[in-house]
């Protein structure tokens, strides 16, 4: 699997699993066929509740836990220092890991101060418990803040992202930091892979809509999170290593943003 090196000196793998809505047996089956095809990236979080699942998936799995990499995420009420901390060793405990190779911020919260859940993660880090860390949904200038107040580099920023939500200023200022950005909703929760233009494009490679979205993500430098329950699918969307798009292709698969959401943040506590 391809990697990326993160400002904190850790390779993450550009594609990885993405877990939310699986919970209870299905999570765990989805994970098991994941990792026997070769996935090395499992992306989750507290809120999803299928940690436990997962946990047992990667013990039945017998993988080498080195080759992992385990991405979790800190719920947004819990980023006072003390509240993170104790989530954080909730997280671990039900992964039945002893260290996380990243751990997020899963939303940003304006009523704790950006100091706090940094703290946490000094903490975390010193301890050996986290390898890398990283925020999910910031903005600009939640990543400005972000960058203040913490010690250590922020090495993620994992944002809704595909191409009917092409995020290419938040990009250019990630780029522009050193911080990767990760995609969730790569597909666009199967809606993107409609689309006539990428349904061409797929025809002319011999791919399917799927990998030639998340071929696109890649291109842009983007690690891509997409959730599968499906044994096919899972092998479908990784086997996106093997053919490139054209500056032209990409060109067209560019203008089909339409700035179109999937996940609205239903609280007040998002807002900057
Ligand atoms: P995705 O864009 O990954 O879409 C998932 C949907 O697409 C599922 O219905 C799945 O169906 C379907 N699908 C998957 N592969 C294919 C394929 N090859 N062909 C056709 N359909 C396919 O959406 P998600 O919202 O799940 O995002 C991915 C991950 O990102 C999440 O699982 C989660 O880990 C993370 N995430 C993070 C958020 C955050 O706030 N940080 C917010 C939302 C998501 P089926 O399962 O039935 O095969």
């Amino acid at each position: 699997m391809q990697t990326i090196k993160l400002q904190s000196g850790y390779k993450m793998p550009v594609l990885g699993l993405g877990t939310w809505q699986m919970k209870g047996n299905e999570c765990k089956e989805a994970v098991k066929a994941a990792l026997k095809l070769g996935y090395t990236h499992i992306d989750t979080a507290y809120v999803y509740e299928n940690q436990k699942e997962i946990g047992q998936a990667i013990k039945e799995s017998q993988v080498d836990r080195k080759k992992l990499f385990i991405t979790s995420k800190v719920w947004t009420e819990e980023l006072n220092c003390e509240d993170f901390l104790n989530q954080a060793e909730e997280i671990l405990k039900e992964l039945q890991l002893e260290y996380l190779d990243l751990l997020l911020i899963h939303w940003p919260n304006k009523y704790i101060p950006m100091e706090e859940p940094f703290k946490a993660f000094k903490t975390l880090v010193d301890q050996g418990k986290v390898k890398s860390i990283g925020v999910s949904n910031f903005t600009v200038n939640h990543l400005e803040r972000a960058q203040e107040a913490s010690e250590l580099p922020v090495s993620v920023n994992q944002v809704e992202f595909h191409p009917y939500l092409n995020q290419e200023k938040l990009l250019q200022y990630c780029k522009s930091k050193n911080i990767v950005i990760t995609a969730y909703c790569p597909l666009g929760r199967g809606d993107v892979i409609k689309n006539p233009v990428i349904k061409e494009i797929a025809s002319k490679h011999n791919k399917t809509p799927a990998q030639v979205t998340l071929r696109w993500l890649l291109q842009k430098g983007i690690i891509a999170i997409p959730k599968s329950r499906t044994p096919e699918r899972i092998k479908e969307n990784k086997e996106v290593f093997d053919f490139k798009l054209t500056a032209e292709e990409m060109k067209k698969i560019n203008a089909l943003n339409k700035n179109f959401r999937n996940c609205n943040p239903g609280f007040a506590e998002f807002n900057e």
